[in-house]
């Protein structure tokens, strides 16, 4: 008896090691369904995952969402209805509507392919391409691309493409109440600086990153109350558009890292509170 309970505790304490070795983007990207309950994004943007997130229709006034396969339509209450509010706020400059791309899963957690943020029910990417005037078909959201701002081979703005539009509908992402930040492409960020504001407050919030050419990444700040949610450290002051910017037209962004690769993310990486996610109804 004492022999077979021996065996079974031994074979518990593997399963286990097993489990918490395992990727915590294959646990959570096997997960189609949020936890019932109220909403917690808990963690932080790139570490975390969120209970009770609800899902983005893949159409509404003014915005159709992309990429429908991925099932990454998944955030908080309030990041769904920033989406319908940038929609309506665009549109009075006569922008079209926004596509949407990836948000996050149903509970969050590491995404398998493309993200290293969008884990905690608060960030979205929009892409720049302005949304057609009719409703695309389930393979046109899977095959059509979004096209690069920047001119091929630079790292400067391609005039033809982005222009007052564009430019016009980041001021609106960017001035919407709940708004932390906003990645845009350097050179991007660099034609937002070289515009004349009446009120340029709002660069603060753009933040120069890698990629983010043919979409802008909106983050939201953590709703209000939510103790297991945790803000990222304001922007620094001011527009971003002096030495900060000009450090992303050198070199140095760019060099190869000489650090490993960090091994992927386990459940023991995360809170605590987001094994309970995973493992809810
Ligand atoms: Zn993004």
């Amino acid at each position: 008896m004492l022999r077979i309970l021996g065996f079974a505790v031994i074979a518990f304490l593997l399963s286990a090691s097993v489990a918490s070795a395992q990727p915590a983007r294959e646990l959570f990207g096997a997960m189609h369904q949020p936890t019932t309950g109220p909403e917690v994004p808990v963690g932080s943007y790139a570490k975390g995952c969120i209970a009770g997130a609800v899902q983005l229709p893949s159409d509404g006034p003014g915005w159709q969402a992309m990429r429908l396969s991925r099932d990454r339509r998944w955030g908080s209450a309030e990041l769904v209805s920033y989406i319908g509010a940038l929609a309506q706020s665009a549109a009075q400059d006569g922008w079209p509507g926004i596509l949407v791309g990836d948000m996050g899963q149903a509970r969050g957690g590491p995404m398998a392919s493309g993200h290293a943020s969008h884990q905690i029910g608060l960030d979205v990417d929009i892409w720049f391409e302005r949304m057609p005037d009719y409703k695309l078909s389930a393979d046109e959201r899977e095959s059509l691309s979004a096209r690069s701002m920047l001119k091929k081979g630079t790292r400067d703005i391609d005039p033809k493409r982005f222009g007052e539009a564009q430019r016009l509908l980041l001021y609106r992402a960017a001035q919407l109440p709940g708004v932390a930040r906003i990645f845009v492409a350097p050179g991007i960020k660099r034609s937002l600086c070289s515009t004349t504001w009446r009120d340029r407050s709002f660069l603060n919030k753009i933040r120069p990153w890698y990629g983010h050419d043919d979409h802008f990444h909106v983050r939201l700040d953590c709703p209000a109350g939510v103790e297991l949610c945790v803000n990222q450290a304001p922007a620094p002051a001011g527009d971003g558009c002096g030495a900060e910017l000009d450090y992303w037209f050198t070199d140095e962004p760019y060099k190869p890292s000489t650090s490993p690769p960090a091994p992927p993310l386990t459940l023991a990486d995360l809170p605590k509170a987001c094994t309970a996610v995973l493992k809810a109804d």
